[in-house]
């Protein structure tokens, strides 16, 4: 399986409508991406008198993929920041 490993930042505030901190607003940010190597269940498209070969990530929904297209994504860091002002 292809491995996505992604920091997220949190940003936390206040504000009048709920007076304790919560999340506003999430990053994501792809930190490595760790390639599962070749489909292991690779489609055929033929066009014409032309026959290619696709890996099944790019033909087939998520569900349907091999194991080695199929992609995970890890939570690398988790950092939370509060933000004092109030914004909006
Ligand atoms: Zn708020
Ligand atoms: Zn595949």
């Amino acid at each position: 399986m292809t491995i996505v490993l992604v920091d997220i930042e949190q940003v936390t505030h206040t504000c009048p409508a709920f007076g304790d901190a919560h999340p506003f607003d999430t990053r994501r940010t792809v930190v490595d991406v760790i390639p599962g190597g070749p489909c292991r269940a690779p489609v055929t498209i033929r066009c014409g008198n032309t026959t290619a070969s696709i890996p099944c990530r790019r033909h087939e929904p998520a569900k349907r993929q091999c194991g080695a297209c199929r992609v995970i994504v890890t939570e690398h860091t988790i950092t939370t920041r509060h933000l004092d002002e109030v914004r909006g």
